[in-house]
């Protein structure tokens, strides 16, 4: 039976692009930068590309920073703002901003009266304590383990073992990773041996080898999938 849910947070619950966007004009406004409207997109590969060097152990936390504003800039001819004046101007920013998801916070109220949850989630200590308690997710949610304070990151089996060995009476067969990246969320699953709900509204191709057990579009799907584990 079903007791443990382990569930990211950013584009599963939280609008990440929503804040990011937001933060990234912010910043670019503060340097005086114009750049086209095809920004937000190139911004978010060159995010995105990080994360994943991250996520394969290839680059430590602390050189997403600097290397996500390299990227963008190279890609824009960008070479007034020095990357980490970039980088603390954006962070501040996205630290503040947080957009819960059309029917996310009805939909983790519902599964917190009947699981066990903890959110699960890659990124900076300070960023994700701060958007977690201004969006309230943190009164509701049982525990929240964040790859900085952990010291490894999803999809590393580290990470997970972390989260096992942290709440009392866990057991694999009883929990479920719910989560919108195949390569952080569902990998992580299927190397911690804990199934796996893929949260994938855009309805994304699966063009990886990694399995989740079920593949979902809605909040509503989650839940009727839940009582069944
Ligand atoms: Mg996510």
């Amino acid at each position: 039976m079903l007791r443990y849910i382990l569930l990211d947070v950013d584009d599963t619950i939280l609008d990440f692009r929503k804040s990011q966007d937001e933060a990234i004009k912010y910043m670019l406004d503060y340097f005086g930068v114009f750049v086209d409207e095809s920004m937000p997109e190139v911004y978010h590969e060159c995010n995105a590309k990080c994360w994943r060097a991250y996520e394969r152990g290839e680059i430590s936390q602390a050189e997403i920073f600097p290397l996500r504003f390299k990227l963008l800039f190279d890609h824009y001819g960008i070479d007034t703002v020095p990357y980490m004046d970039a980088e603390h101007i954006y962070h501040p920013k996205l630290d503040t901003l947080a957009y819960p998801r059309d029917g996310a916070m009805d939909f983790l109220r519902e599964i917190s009266a009947r699981y066990q949850i903890y959110i699960i989630t890659n990124g900076a200590m300070k960023t994700q304590d701060m958007r977690l308690s201004s969006s309230g997710i943190d009164q509701i949610v049982d525990g929240i383990y964040i790859s900085e304070r952990v010291g490894y990151s999803k999809p590393n089996i580290k990470f997970f073992q972390t989260v096992k060995d942290s709440i009392d009476g866990f057991e694999e067969n009883e929990a479920v990773v719910i989560g919108d990246s195949l390569t952080s969320d569902i990998r992580g699953g299927n190397n911690a041996g804990i199934r796996t709900i893929w949260y994938n509204p855009k309805g994304v191709e699966n063009t990886t080898d990694v399995r989740p057990d079920y593949i979902v579009s809605t909040y509503q799907e989650i839940m009727d999938i839940l009582p069944n584990l």
